[in-house]
């Protein structure tokens, strides 16, 4: 088929299915970048990526940085799968026009042949990558993805494939509204985005964002397994009070004692399947980062403030979470009895 027709029906099936942004970018686009930019790895004689955005439900966000209201985490498991089956419509439609096509699945796809499989967490392709040189959005300080419209409130998925189809360009930085705010960094009670910068080159074109620190202060703050910030005035949805440590490697240790904790916890709540998690069952309890940041600064502002001032979550014997002044939770811990505390803390 034509190039540039399949190009723009691609576009187009894309924003119909529900996405809001579109990439495109080839094996030329993509030269020189970082191994997960390889789409040899996932497709032999792969000559071309797709790459898109779907925003999640933005009225959820607020109640939710203010832990009034939890339906957030539905909505990105379900925005999450949904983006995954746009992917998965995809690669069909190029399949049945007699191309190789292969959907990457937003999350929870990694690579088997890593020192560590699995728990190295090292995704087959970056979406990331793709999506920056091919123009849905552009790096933000965080190191996540920024829309014009969504700032970092979106999920990615692509397909690789052997059609050969017309590259969409990078968003020039002088439209890159990340005015490094570092609201993303101040929101993330795990410090997992580091003070050093780190530079990739991707086709020829260089883009830039902060290092994140060890991977573990990720997985064990938004998995779910604890999410009280040091000061103890604040918290993300996590019940989990486990004190965070300050060196990476510590952070491991962290998430063995803390996830055998979460594992016995009650889970009333939609979760993600996850085959790194003890059971399968990972709850998104975090994402802070992610939601805070907005093209509009005072909404960044707005939103920074509403997940620190409004206490910490504590949860009852079913699962039922709510949150409450840092001194009632405390006097809630008091009064549980040692088999419950285990739960919760040290
Ligand atoms: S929160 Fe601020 S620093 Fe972080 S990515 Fe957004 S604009 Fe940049
Ligand atoms: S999701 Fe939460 S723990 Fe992970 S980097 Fe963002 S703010 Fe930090």
């Amino acid at each position: 088929m034509d190039k540039e027709k399949l190009t723009k029906s691609l576009k187009e099936m894309i924003i119909e299915l529900g996405g809001s942004h579109v990439g495109i970018g080839t094996t030329q686009t993509l030269k020189g970048g970082p191994e997960s930019t390889d789409l040899n790895y996932v497709l032999k004689g792969a000559k071309s990526f797709i790459t898109f955005a779907v925003p999640f439900n933005q009225e959820l966000i607020e109640p939710y940085l203010a832990k009034k209201d939890f339906s957030l985490n539905e909505n990105k498991i379900r925005t999450t799968t949904f983006a995954g089956g746009i992917s998965l419509e995809v690669a069909g439609f190029l399949n049945q026009l007699n191309y190789k096509a292969i959907p990457i699945a937003p999350n929870f796809i990694y690579r088997k042949d890593t020192p560590n499989g699995i728990r190295d967490r090292k995704p087959l392709i970056s979406h990331k990558y793709l999506a920056v040189r091919s123009g849905v959005g552009f790096f933000g300080y965080s190191g996540s993805i920024l829309t014009k419209e969504y700032g970092s409130s979106i999920v990615l998925s692509s397909v690789v494939t052997n059609a050969q189809l017309t590259p969409t360009d990078q968003i020039p930085e002088s439209e890159n509204y990340c005015d490094e705010c570092m609201l993303c960094k101040l929101s993330c009670i795990s410090n997992y985005i580091s003070d050093e910068k780190i530079k990739v080159n991707i086709g020829g074109n260089d883009f830039k964002y902060q290092k994140p620190n060890s991977h573990w202060r990720c997985i064990v703050i938004c998995g779910g397994a604890t999410g009280l910030h040091s000061s103890k005035k604040y918290s993300t949805w996590s019940p989990g009070r486990f004190d965070l440590p300050n060196e990476d490697a510590e952070f491991e240790a962290l998430r063995e004692k803390s996830m055998a904790a979460y594992v016995e916890r009650p889970k009333k709540d939609t979760v993600f399947y996850h085959p790194g998690v003890p059971e399968y069952k990972m709850q998104y309890t975090c994402s802070t980062c992610q939601f805070i940041c907005h093209p509009e600064k005072n909404i960044r502002n707005k939103r920074y403030k509403l997940f620190k001032n409004n206490g910490v979550i504590v949860e009852d014997k079913v699962g039922n979470r709510r949150s409450v002044s840092p001194n009632e939770a405390e006097q809630i811990i008091l009064e549980m009895s040692e088999d419950r505390k285990k739960l919760y803390v040290d």
